[in-house]
This record gives structure tokens, C-alpha cells and sequence, in this order.
């Protein structure tokens, strides 16, 4: 079975610490050892830049040397790891028993509002960009503040002209538009003008945990009409439900597994993934502590009813087929 996890964020302690994925770091959620256990075959590498530490023209060159760092890992371990680009490339790699490695940027600022850095950045392999991490941009909303960063008093705001831009190249040249992070009106913005599928490859339901991060039952409807998908997201925060008792316990796998039933019952399971956030400064909830619990996760959709072919959906079928989707 093809396991995808669409959100994984350890490029930044590769680079930052020098960690090699050959080897388990005690407090990591992904590396070789993990993904092989947990059977995951296709891991969506993120990009993520700091706005508070790399601002402006800095960002471009934080996203440059996080791809190097994947690229070094690429080379130190080529029987295990090989570079993706097309759903078709993880295909083959997962079935030569090896880790397909795709490419993404978590956060628009990535492009320091130069849109031909979007045709560049996909020649180098990046499939998928976050239009915004924390913090407004000129050209984009986000979901959140990001003190340090924002310039002016964080103000809901959606796509300017520029954004609306940013998305059509996006389309042309074959990038996932991710609309984790984004504000309500970027998204519907970027909705609206994108004319192929997109994801928000790590976010959850506000109907069931109550954080700006997570997306209304509409906009889950919105993104289903749009053939897109959702990764549920394995983050403490955004799991755990509203209500007092919720807030104060630790929630575990089975409240992902409400989650998942939930995005089911509203978008359909041909519009539902895995994002982990795994490595991205979280807190996984208890049960899904590292890349090697998925099968548990699995296990867990099969005690609730979903047939194996739903199951291999939700894997990575869904997230595959919206990868091909903007390959046309
Ligand atoms: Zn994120």
C-alpha cells in the first residue's frame, strides 16, 4: 500500500543540526528506521521558513538551503531515499521498496514577491507551496499572527492581485497551491481562481477541535468540490476538542480517528489524507508519537467500519491523484 504523509518538517534540524536521517534521534517523529516501520513510502518534505529569522530576500535563500539539505540527504542514502517529482516517480520508487522524497515550500515569503522564483523553484523539484505560513504577507492572508513579523496589527485579509497571480503560476507550472495557514478569505480566494485541485496538507476540522488553524465544514465542501485534499494533522492543538474536560486532557488517536470520521461524513474519503506535521515543533497526540505508529492508525479505521480501498484513499491514493491532477 502506498502510505503519503503530505506535511513532514525535519528539513530544518537536518540543517540545522546536522541530523542524518540514517539514524533515530530520541524526541524526532520521521527518519529512514521510522518511515520503514511504519510503512510509509512517500514523505512530502516542507520547507519551512521562519518569517521572524529569515525575512525578505533571506527566505529565498533559507528555502535554497533546506533543499540542499534534502539533496545531501538524497546522496548519503540512495538505496533508501530517491527524489520525486511526479506521482508516477513515487510510484516506482515505492515499489523498488525505497522512500519516494517529494518537495515543498511552507510559506509564500519563500518567493520574497519574485514570481518567477515559482518556475524555479519547480525545476528544482518543489511540488507544493503553502501561499502562507504564520504572519500576513503583501499579497496573502494568514490564519495567524505572527508577532515579530507582522508589520502592521495582523487584519483578516485574503489574495491581492498579486496573490491571485501567484496562484495561476502555481497552476502552470504544475505546484500544489496549500492552503494550511491561510486565512478564511485566502482560501476562498485562491479557490476561486485556481482552476486545478488543491490541499491543505495539514490542517483539521474547527467543527470538531475549535482552532483558527483548522477549516470550517464549508470550506472542507468547497475543497472537496474542488477535487482537493485534506491531511489530517497530528498536532495535540489541533485535535483536542472544545469543551473544558477536552481541553485538559491529552487526546489520543481515537479523537484523530473522530476527526477522520468526521472529514469523511463531510468531504468524502476521496478527499481526506494524512499531514502529520511530524518534527514540526509539535506535540504528536498520544499514540501517533513517530512515523512508525501508522499502521495503528490504520488499524484503527478498520475497527470503525472503512474497507480496505478506503483505506488505501486515505493512505495516499487521494494526495497522489491531486499531485497528477497538476501535472496537466
Ligand atoms: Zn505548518
Amino acid at each position: 500500500m502506498l502510505v503519503l504523509d503530505a506535511h513532514q518538517d525535519c528539513l530544518r534540524r537536518v540543517l540545522d543540526r546536522g541530523d542524518d536521517l540514517g539514524e533515530r534521534i530520541p524526541g524526532t517523529h520521521g527518519d529512514l528506521n521510522v518511515w520503514k516501520k511504519g510503512g510509509c513510502n512517500i514523505v512530502w518534505f516542507s520547507a519551512w521558513i521562519d518569517p521572524r529569522r529569515y525575512p525578505d530576500e533571506l527566505a529565498v535563500r533559507r528555502v535554497n538551503n533546506l533543499l540542499g539539505a534534502l539533496n545531501q540527504q538524497l546522496r548519503l542514502h540512495p538505496d533508501e531515499l530517491v527524489s520525486c517529482v511526479t506521482a508516477a516517480d513515487c510510484r516506482a520508487a515505492a515499489a523498488a521498496g525505497k522512500i519516494a522524497a517529494l518537495r515543498a515550500i511552507e510559506g509564500g515569503i519563500g518567493i520574497n514577491n519574485d514570481i518567477s522564483l515559482i518556475e524555479k523553484f519547480r525545476r528544482m523539484g518543489v511540488r507544493r507551496m503553502n501561499l502562507t505560513w504564520r504572519g500576513n504577507l503583501d499579497w496573502a492572508g494568514s490564519s495567524q499572527a505572527c508577532p515579530g513579523y507582522d508589520r502592521k496589527p495582523h487584519k483578516e485579509k485574503g489574495l491581492s492581485d498579486f496573490g491571485k497571480q501567484v496562484v495561476r503560476e502555481m497552476n502552470r507550472v504544475g505546484m500544489v497551491v496549500d492552503l494550511s495557514h491561510c486565512s478564511d478569505s485566502t482560501f476562498y480566494d485562491a479557490i476561486a481562481v485556481s482552476t486545478k485541485p488543491v490541499i491543505c496538507s495539514h490542517s483539521n476540522c474547527r467543527a470538531m477541535a475549535p482552532h483558527v488553524r483548522n477549516i470550517t465544514d464549508e470550506m472542507l465542501r468547497k475543497l472537496a468540490e474542488k477535487d482537493g485534499v485534506i491531511g489530517v494533522n497530528f498536532y495535540t492543538e489541533y485535535v483536542k476538542g472544545g469543551g473544558l474536560k477536552e481541553r485538559f486532557g491529552a487526546p489520543d488517536l481515537e479523537k484523530v480517528l473522530d476527526l477522520i470520521d468526521h472529514m469523511v461524513k463531510v468531504a468524502g474519503i476521496d478527499h481526506v489524507g494524512i499531514g502529520s506535521d511530524w518534527d514540526g515543533g509539535i506535540t504528536p497526540v498520544k499514540g501517533l508519537e513517530d512515523a512508525s505508529k501508522l499502521p495503528d492508525l490504520f488499524a484503527g479505521m478498520r475497527k470503525r467500519g472503512y474497507s480496505e480501498e478506503d483505506i488505501r484513499k486515505f493512505a495516499g491514493e487521494n494526495f497522489l491523484r491531486v499531485i497528477e491532477a497538476n501535472e496537466r
